[in-house]
């Protein structure tokens, strides 16, 4: 009994040993990992540049939507924009004759659609498939009458929301704007099938919906364009983004570009002179059609890649350890409390696989002291 006691007190008192060891072990692991995550500037520039924040900036009075209509523009515009971080700020700029401007395109589909309304009035032509109110579901087979509906029901009722809201304050307005959001999103999105815009082709309205940050400037030849580029110099300064996406071909722009590579800013440019001013000085370069056939998107994988590849690499390499680290310390402590022989064995083992990539990093943070001095 003596002995069999013994034998156990001894073993525990062996098992005790090597856990006090371990835990000590760990404990000093914790302790310079606490200090490595002291050097602060690798890990906040890595979190910076993984967020990449971008900024877009489009110049519509040299790059108008055209082929596409407005809206469906501006967000493929923003998708392709995502592809290289987070799009925090989408603006545009533009002179009034760019909002009152009516594409041919769009002027002919007008003319088109006056002929046929005619033909329907006079029972010429008869649709195949009915035209239905998106607001109430009604069903026409004459296009004005559809329209006349649209206005005199749901016009009306839209501008007494309108007024309601406009005539409230303070808590009764954010009260109202919340009851009416649905039913004025609804009627928004079917008043721009159905009703023809009052100003051009509804290309501010179109962009607003869309997210984007709309400005009408003056009419006198290249206002928008230093409104952009202040705009775009205030965003430098302020450091409000790390990518600049500028949709424009004018090379009026090319100083505002070399000023962003300067500050270390990514900088892309969408416009579709082949050989572009623009293009030469940014880091990459789309042509609008490739934004529109979402091309774009695509191609931003590579390009993200060789920015990846050049200034940052070495810093992203320490993200990854950085994270590969932090993965393995978490296992550590989620062990802490549940211990037996297997979870020490395995720390030990992933302690000493720890141990030889902190060796490799100190190495290569001491020799990248040395390079910058
Ligand atoms: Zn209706």
């Amino acid at each position: 009994m003596t002995m069999v006691n013994l034998v156990r007190f001894f073993v525990c008192g062996k098992q005790l040993d090597s856990l006090t060891a371990v835990f000590r072990t760990i404990r000093h692991y914790h302790f310079n990992s606490s200090q490595t995550s002291k050097i602060p500037d690798p890990f906040a520039s890595v979190h910076s540049a993984g967020r990449n924040i971008v900024a877009v900036f489009w110049d519509l009075d040299n790059k108008p939507p055209r082929s596409v209509s407005p809206f469906d523009a501006a967000i493929r515009l923003k998708k392709a924009a995502e592809s290289f971080g987070a799009v925090r700020y989408k603006i545009a700029y533009a002179n009034q004759h760019s909002f009152d401007y009516v594409p041919p395109v769009i002027r002919v589909h007008r003319r088109d659609r006056k002929a046929l309304n005619q033909l329907e009035n006079k029972g010429i032509v008869k649709p195949v498939d009915p035209y239905i109110c998106r607001v109430c579901g009604r069903k026409f087979y004459n296009n004005e009458k559809l329209i006349n509906h649209f206005k005199q029901i749901h016009e009306s009722e839209h501008k007494k929301r309108v007024s309601q809201i406009e005539s409230a304050k303070g808590s009764q307005r954010v009260k109202l704007v919340g009851k009416y959001s649905m039913k004025m999103e609804k009627y928004n999105n079917a008043a721009r099938d159905i009703l023809t815009p009052k100003v051009g082709y509804g290309l501010g309205d179109e962009l607003k919906r869309a997210g984007y940050w709309v400005s009408v400037v003056s009419n006198k030849p290249q206002a928008a364009d230093v409104a952009l580029r202040n705009h775009m110099v205030d965003m430098m300064d302020r450091r409000q983004m790390e990518c600049l996406i500028l949709v424009s071909d004018d090379s009026d722009f090319v100083e505002v570009l070399k000023e962003a590579r300067l500050r270390c800013l990514k900088t892309v440019v969408v416009g579709d002179s082949n050989d572009g001013a623009l293009k030469r000085v940014s880091d990459a370069a789309f042509s609008w059609q490739e934004i529109i056939m979402g091309k774009a998107k695509k191609e931003a994988v590579s390009v993200v890649g060789r920015w990846k590849d050049s200034d940052i690499l070495r810093r992203l390499e320490w993200t990854y350890n950085y994270e590969r680290e932090r993965k393995l310390y978490g296992s550590c402590s989620e062990d802490d409390d549940q211990n037996d022989d297997l979870n020490v064995t395995n720390i030990t083992t992933d302690e000493i696989k720890m141990d030889q990539s902190r060796a490799w990093w100190k190495l290569d943070s001491d020799s990248d002291d040395a390079a910058s001095f």
